[in-house]
């Protein structure tokens, strides 16, 4: 069986676009799934960045949240089977944790890791997989594969926020945004966004923000100063710029916590000082704000069904799959005000 695929050959360069060959049988705890949605995030743009240094696993597919139909399931998958809608999400769910799936684009191996999303048809670890939610429609049920569960992931589970706290969010993206969005959720007050992207702004205001400010204005820390006089209960950190993470650190409140979800590339360090550590001062990163799929999943979409949460605003960008270069190069120039979706309509 062979796919369409958007391939990542080489870092810095734009991605192939090919036909590939699925591999001939699904192995134990693997799940053959008809992409239909994928979502693109800064995480892809990293990968294609290099971010992280060299990459050993080139030629690979990409792509980690998503929404598609399960065509085929492996030995031992029991949370899934055939013709369901699921949620494609890459923190680990319910069920196997499959070995991961080697494509062939003619007599080069692609790798792949336990999800991708940017290829027609995938082969999936069964705990990458969520059953789509009763009431979720699949053109928004892909934003549970990361945006929304980490944003609440943020909130809840690094961010720790009580009801009433105040909260600063540097970089309102489709992470941000649902940050924004889940604290609002929780009771924080007030809710600060700062990004240099007008768009973003007016998005994030949409979906709870109390105040949100051009990060790059004049008078934006005498601003800050007066609305956190003391700092900010919560500081989340979106941008993954050294000086930004540092400036979020020391916005932070001296019992705050301050939230790392963007990453420096590597081998640029921030320079903090760090006696307030010693006295309650809270910095921590985030891994998809420790999200559990299984469970986050359907708490969320009971959320979205009641109205509380907002999906539809969040995709504010369509793209087909032979557009995918130029759907990264929107969401890098910052044109994407929340996700945007690559659309894969058989
Ligand atoms: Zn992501």
């Amino acid at each position: 069986m062979k796919t369409r695929a958007a391939i990542l050959v080489a870092q810095r360069r734009p991605l192939e676009l090919a036909e590939i060959e699925l591999p001939s049988k699904l192995e134990r705890g693997q799940v053959l799934v008809r992409v239909l949605y994928s979502g693109l995030c800064g995480s892809q743009l990293g990968e294609i960045d290099g971010v992280k240094g060299p990459d050993p696993y080139l030629p690979h597919l990409l792509g980690h949240e998503g929404s598609g139909v399960v065509e085929g399931i492996g030995p031992g998958v029991r949370h899934v089977k055939k013709g369901d809608e699921v949620v494609l999400h890459w923190r680990p769910g319910a069920g196997i944790e499959a070995a991961t799936p080697r494509y062939r684009w003619g007599a080069r191996r692609i790798n792949a890791g336990r999800v991708t999303t940017f290829n027609e048809r995938t082969i999936v670890s069964e705990n990458r997989l969520t059953k789509v939610p009763k009431g979720v429609p699949l053109e928004l049920a892909w934003l549970f594969g990361c945006a929304v569960t980490t944003g609440f992931g943020i909130v809840e589970n690094n961010a720790k926020l009580q009801r009433g706290q105040s909260l600063l969010v540097f970089g309102v993206g489709g992470v941000g945004l649902s940050v924004v969005q889940a604290a609002a959720l929780a009771g924080a007050k007030p809710i600060v966004g700062l990004d240099l992207h007008k768009p973003k702004l007016e998005l994030a205001r949409k979906l709870g923000s109390t105040y949100v400010f051009d990060a790059r204005s004049a008078d934006l820390r005498r601003k800050l100063a007066r609305i956190f006089p003391r700092g900010a209960d919560v500081v989340v950190e979106c941008t993954g710029r050294v000086q930004v993470i540092e400036q979020a650190y020391e916005l932070t409140a001296p019992q705050g916590r301050t939230v790392l979800v963007g990453v420096p590339p590597v081998g640029q360090k921030a320079s903090l000082y760090t006696l307030p550590l010693h006295f309650g001062k809270v910095l921590t990163g985030s891994h998809g704000g420790e999200a559990r799929p299984a469970e986050d999943i359907p708490r969320q979409a009971a959320l979205s069904r009641s109205g509380r949460l907002k999906l539809e605003p969040l995709v504010t960008d369509r793209f087909q799959l032979d557009q995918i270069n130029e759907a990264i190069a929107a969401v890098r120039s910052g044109r994407v005000a929340g996700r945007a979706v690559i659309e894969m309509i058989p």
